[in-house]
């Protein structure tokens, strides 16, 4: 079965700077490199499901001057980007700091990421059926992925809502979502949003899992992931890798998820953990997204160590 995966997200132009060390306030430090790709959680997370074998469709805007090439870089991935308006802001920017360790920081200029075309929003989510996933991440404005949500849940799709960059406000919460995909720190930023004192990852997922209502996947970045679905918490481990760049780590493990969800859901994490811990060996956001191929052949060379803890089984879709 191909997975259908719809992405309401950022696109943005990223420029990657590798440091030796990052700076500090008033410091000024030379990059050892530059170089400039395709980023944004929504377009790293849909080039990672169509690069985990999904039809993808990206549902974004970027500036009508200089989007183009954005454009063309998802539609090279396979990604339907029939539904990526342009706007008469300049896209988004990303300024990527990296440093030797593997550390970085980012910088981002939302652009025409803050104007989606509400339009373009309901035609694309109206027309999902069970079965279809929708993406959804925290760089565009929380009203337009509230809208996306509630109209593929009416629709029947299954709704993922990384919920990265961490939100700030409970008005930054969505609502309809059948499973939150968060990182540690997000975790602990959704749990204090809906009023839970956080109280470690294992702990705050099966809290926010109860308080919201959906399934909970957190990821914890080498320790693999934590995964609370129908009431049951498992650990998902990651394979021990050299880390090179942390960079879309996360994102390449929500587009691996959305492509894999309807498989049984250890499978579909473990998936996801892989291709996370392949993405942190190499450079770049978008470049470092591995293929279904190379998935599969590290999936087949740790099957043995790869065991899953208590993980609830059933497929997602029956
Ligand atoms: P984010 O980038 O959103 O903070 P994480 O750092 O938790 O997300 O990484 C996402 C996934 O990528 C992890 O669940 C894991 O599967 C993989 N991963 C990240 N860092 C490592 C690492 N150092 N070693 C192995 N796998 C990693």
């Amino acid at each position: 079965m191909t997975a259908r995966v719809t992405v309401v997200g950022s696109v943005n132009a990223d420029t990657s700077l590798r440091l030796a060390a990052l700076p500090r306030p008033g410091e000024t430090v030379l990059a050892q490199e530059a170089s400039a790709s395709l980023g944004g959680k929504g377009a790293n997370q849909a080039v990672a499901a169509a690069r985990a074998g999904a039809r993808v469709r990206m549902v974004g805007a970027v500036g009508r001057d200089d989007g183009e090439p954005l454009a063309q870089a998802l539609a090279a991935e396979g990604i339907d980007t029939g539904l990526l308006t342009r706007s008469e802001r300049a896209s988004g920017r990303a300024l990527v700091l990296l440093d030797d360790d593997g550390e970085n920081s980012i910088i981002v200029v939302p652009g025409a990421n803050a104007a989606l075309d509400d339009d373009a929003v309901r035609q694309a989510c109206a027309d999902l059926s069970p079965g279809d996933v929708l993406v959804l991440q925290h760089e565009i404005p929380a009203a337009t992925s509230r809208l996306a949500a509630a109209t593929a849940s009416a629709a029947g799709a299954t709704v993922i809502w990384n919920a990265a960059p961490a939100p700030v406000r409970s008005a930054d919460l969505v609502e309809h979502v059948d499973l939150l995909v968060v990182n540690e720190h997000e975790l602990d930023a959704v749990a204090r949003l809906v009023d839970l004192r956080p109280a470690g990852p294992e702990a705050d997922v099966a809290a926010v899992a109860a308080r919201l209502g959906t399934d909970v996947v957190c990821t914890l970045g080498a320790a693999g992931a934590l995964v609370h679905r129908d009431g049951a918490l498992a650990r998902v481990p990651a394979p021990a890798v050299t880390v090179v760049d942390t960079t879309a780590a996360g994102d390449t493990f929500v587009g691996y998820l959305a492509a894999s969800w309807h498989l049984p859901v250890a499978d579909a994490v473990r998936r996801a953990a892989l291709a996370g811990a392949l993405a942190v060996t190499r450079q770049g956001a978008a470049t470092s997204i591995p293929t279904r191929a190379e998935v599969e052949r590290e999936l087949a060379a740790h099957t043995d160590s790869n065991t899953t803890d208590s993980i609830p089984t059933g497929r997602n879709h029956p």
